[in-house]
């Protein structure tokens, strides 16, 4: 009999609560249909247990993790090496193993930015506003600043976040960056090309809540996006519809980044319509 191999290439996701988290259906859908044998492990690790798990997944010859809620920061103690993305935004949400050595990345930003890209948007020159200034906020200005957008408008409650966020832009960046606070109702930048809600409002369950902005500021064709993909549709991308905006969900990002993730762990090209089908079946009702 031939020399069989059933061990296992191991990759995932260490977060706390990370029950929700579909990203492991994603990526086994692409390694099936890649023919690859490897496993990703959805993995709940408390704040307290970041060190034990960064330490099991070496000793278990993982070759990569994603990283989520609470550790996108935390982590950045275990690691040997920072991409520039993640070094300018503070936050890991990817860690390649090359050699031996924790290389952390930030794809949430680039699925975002290759999403724009699969929609034929273009970034080179463009003024992008952005609600919200967490982290999803912060990889995408930070990634769009660095694909050549012209300009960001930081549009959030929360001063010091707001501020911070501009200032980081301004400083690693060649882009600009002003900074909005967002009281009452948000006005909509005149010079905006682009619009994205990068807050969690909307986001299941609080299902019919949307951002307060003057939706009648929105102009025909202007690109809307959503980082929210829990509902796929949420109540923020249909109203912008209704003003005739071309709407790109929070899907596109997450497949995206997932596909990502996917290329750098395994160096093979991601099959993004199955990982795409594998995405769209879990939010079938
Ligand atoms: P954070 O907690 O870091 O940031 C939340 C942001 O939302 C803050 O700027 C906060 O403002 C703002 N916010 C919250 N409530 C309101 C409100 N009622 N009105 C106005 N602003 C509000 O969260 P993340 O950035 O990590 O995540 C944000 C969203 O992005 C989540 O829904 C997450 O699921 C999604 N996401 C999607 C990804 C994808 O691939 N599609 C990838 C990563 C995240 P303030 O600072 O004033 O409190």
């Amino acid at each position: 009999m031939a020399e069989k191999n059933y061990r296992a290439e191991l990759v995932g996701v260490f977060g706390d609560p990370v029950d929700g988290n579909p990203t492991g259906v994603v990526e086994e859908a692409g390694f099936a249909a890649a023919g690859l044998n490897w496993r990703y492990l959805t993995c709940r690790v408390p704040v307290e247990k970041l060190a034990d798990a960064m330490k099991g997944m070496r000793a278990m010859d993982m070759k990569g993790i994603n990283l989520t809620m609470p550790h996108k920061v935390a982590v950045l103690e275990y690691l040997d090496e920072l991409s520039e993305a993640a070094r300018i935004i503070g936050a890991v949400n990817t860690v390649a193993v090359r050699d031996g050595r924790l290389i952390g990345e930030n794809t949430d930003g680039k699925g975002f930015v290759r999403s724009l890209k699969d929609a034929d948007i273009p970034l080179e020159g463009k003024v992008v506003a952005i609600l919200g200034a967490g982290g999803a906020a912060k990889a995408i200005g930070v990634e769009c600043a660095l694909e050549g957008a012209k300009k960001l408008h930081i549009i959030n409650r929360n001063v010091a976040r707001g501020e911070e966020l501009a200032e980081t832009i301004r400083k690693h960046t060649a882009a600009e960056a002003e900074f909005h606070p967002w009281q009452g109702t948000a006005e909509i930048p005149a010079d905006a090309d682009i619009l994205i809600n990068a807050t969690c409002v909307g986001l299941h369950p609080d299902v019919d809540k949307f951002p307060d902005v003057r939706y009648d500021q929105i102009r025909p064709g202007m690109p809307v996006c959503d980082v929210v993909f829990n509902p796929a549709m949420p109540v923020f991308l249909q109203k912008a519809e209704a003003q005739g905006a071309k709407v790109l969900t929070g899907l596109g990002m997450l497949v995206n980044q997932a596909a990502l993730n996917f290329e750098i762990w395994t160096g093979v090209k991601a099959p993004r319509e199955v990982m795409m089908e594998a995405l769209k079946r879990e939010f079938e009702d």
